[in-house]
């Protein structure tokens, strides 16, 4: 149905109708209560997402299953958009040197932000599925065989792709050869805190099965508390991040409807750290 009304109606239009709508929704939701960092606007509340599935609830996944207050009714940032957006500009120099960024699977509140930044040299890319549309300006890379130069980039940015890889320590190392010396990545996952190992079988291959095993008809595995240790098996050095810690110059950060769970998983090319 969404398809067939963008083939009907002309592109300059469609995107008129969007932003008017987007104007009306903030206009309706408006209030004090939350501040999205990424568009800069105040609401009373934001919007539920993601999906309510018993695995989900069960392994007490951090980064899947229904959250109230997650998507900003403007930009459409989700909780973990704003988090990393929050890291970005408070915690690191990303915004404010020069800096080669390599982003797969632009989460679409973060391009638009990203792909305006005069100091950076940036590389929005995914891999394509026929009949998905991914927006302009975002070119084809394979995760398992990344076209770039080792050595090339200051930031890796790669969230919620691993878990739809079934050779995940393949793309962990791909990252990893891509950042330049002291690069760092940020690879977030959708995790249980309550499941030692992760959890992987390669015969769950349908759509339903998947859904029931691993919370999504596509992901492959429910990473564990080993994620850290198969991140660290590709080469990182690996600083996970809880929020409290870290952003306590911000103050407090309920304003910004974060999952106060989420940790973030910051991956460093520090050749040779286990010496350190
Ligand atoms: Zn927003």
């Amino acid at each position: 149905m969404k398809s067939q009304l963008k083939k009907i109606i002309p592109p300059r239009v469609g995107k008129l109708i969007k932003s008017s709508w987007l104007e009306v929704r903030r206009f309706y939701y408006t209030g004090n209560r939350y501040e999205c960092p990424v568009c800069g606007h105040h609401f009373r509340k934001m919007l539920s997402g993601g999906f309510d599935l018993p695995v989900l609830k069960e392994k007490q996944i951090v980064g899947g299953g229904y959250r109230e207050n997650d998507v900003c009714p403007y930009c459409l940032s989700t909780d973990r958009d704003r988090l990393i957006y929050l890291y970005l500009k408070y915690e690191s120099d990303f915004f404010n040197q020069p800096q080669t960024v390599l982003h797969i699977a632009p989460e679409p509140a973060l391009f638009r932000i990203f792909n305006k930044l005069d100091n950076l040299h940036y590389f929005p890319a995914t891999k394509y599925t026929e009949g998905l549309y991914y927006g302009s300006g975002i070119q084809t890379a394979d995760l398992l065989d990344l076209q770039f130069e080792t050595g090339t980039f200051d930031w890796v940015i790669c969230n919620h792709v691993l878990e739809h890889i079934p050779n995940d320590q393949l793309a962990m190392q791909e990252i990893f050869r891509v950042l330049k010396p002291w690069g760092q990545a940020i690879l977030q996952v959708p995790y249980s805190p309550i499941l030692k190992k992760t959890f992987e079988d390669p015969t769950i291959t349908s759509r339903s099965d998947r859904e029931k095993y691993f919370g999504q008809f596509d992901h492959v595995r429910i990473y564990g508390t080993d994620y850290t240790s198969r991140l660290e098996s590709a080469g990182f050095h690996v600083e996970t991040i809880e929020q409290t810690k870290k952003f306590k110059t911000l103050g407090n950060l309920e304003k910004y409807a974060l999952n106060p769970k989420e940790k973030l998983f910051v991956c460093k090319k520090i050749e040779n750290f286990k010496s350190l």
